[in-house]
């Protein structure tokens, strides 16, 4: 994705900025906003969207408000890649007591885990309208923070604190481990949920290195990682989807899927049920 190319410095800035407008100051209480104590999780501290069961799915609701089909495409392009490889799906609300919306504001910014006094916001700018922003931004609603806020990231990389903007170190705060489950997983600088190199940077220079000062190698912010996968599977406890028969590709039609639970039960990825 652009982010990484230096030669760029249009692109870089916008998409600078882009990152720079989630975590201003007036949006950090909210950006940060901790519901209540629930389940374990890369939050721990964050309510999980556990209330909706349908099958093998955990759903969350969702609008689209005042975004144009550009927006919308791109949420729905987050959305499938979250469904491709979760338990997890998104479906348009409909009465739903606690869901997302999305909506256009001056910033990328979400609140983390579910809330329940009210829905959770999405805001997007014209600047967050890229599916890896998005998905960032719906990862933080499903419960995670940022990766490199882990409290082993000293061990990986090495935060410039010169070359911050004044006023947004804390962008780059360390979470203690009693807020933070990584689920046996390691750093993972290829997490969607980490920030590239030069994330509100004052100067251009790099605000993020590897810790021995050299080029971060591995980030990406297009699309979710092997390591953001397992955890939201692990999060959300999602079982894995998979035929237990090798003859589903015969049996599973859908009059079969529909009136027999043993085919059901062999064929859960050929039924469509996971
Ligand atoms: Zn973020």
């Amino acid at each position: 994705m652009e982010y990484c190319n230096k030669r760029n410095m249009t692109i870089r800035i916008t998409v600078m900025l882009t990152l720079l407008l989630p975590h201003t100051p007036s949006s950090a209480s909210s950006y940060f906003h901790i519901t209540k104590p629930a389940l374990r999780g890369g939050s721990k501290s964050s309510r999980r969207w556990m209330n909706v069961r349908n099958g093998e799915h955990w759903e969350i609701p969702y609008v689209v408000e005042d975004l144009g089909p550009d927006s919308s495409t791109r949420i729905r392009e987050a959305m499938q890649e979250i469904h491709d490889n979760t338990c997890m799906r998104f479906v348009p609300r409909i009465l739903q007591q606690y869901y997302v919306r999305f909506v256009r504001g001056s910033e990328c910014s979400s609140q983390l885990g579910m809330r329940t006094d009210e829905p959770n916001t999405i805001t997007l700018s014209t600047h967050c309208e890229t599916k890896g922003i998005i998905l960032h931004e719906i990862m933080h609603t499903i419960g995670f923070h940022h990766e490199h806020s882990r409290p082993d990231r000293v061990r990986y990389v090495r935060i410039v604190e010169e070359n911050i903007i004044q006023g947004q170190a804390y962008n780059f705060k360390v979470l203690p481990w009693n807020e933070v489950i990584n689920y046996g997983t390691g750093y993972d600088i290829a997490s969607i949920m980490h920030y590239p190199e030069w994330a509100f940077s004052r100067n251009g220079q790099n605000t993020i290195t590897a810790v021995n000062g050299g080029e971060l190698l591995g980030l990406q912010q297009d699309s979710l990682s092997k390591t953001d996968i397992l955890q939201i599977n692990k999060m959300y406890r999602c079982r894995k989807c998979e035929d237990k028969s090798n003859n589903c590709n015969k049996s599973a039609t859908t009059h079969r899927c529909k009136r027999q639970f043993k085919v059901r039960k062999a064929c859960r990825k050929s039924c469509g049920i996971c």
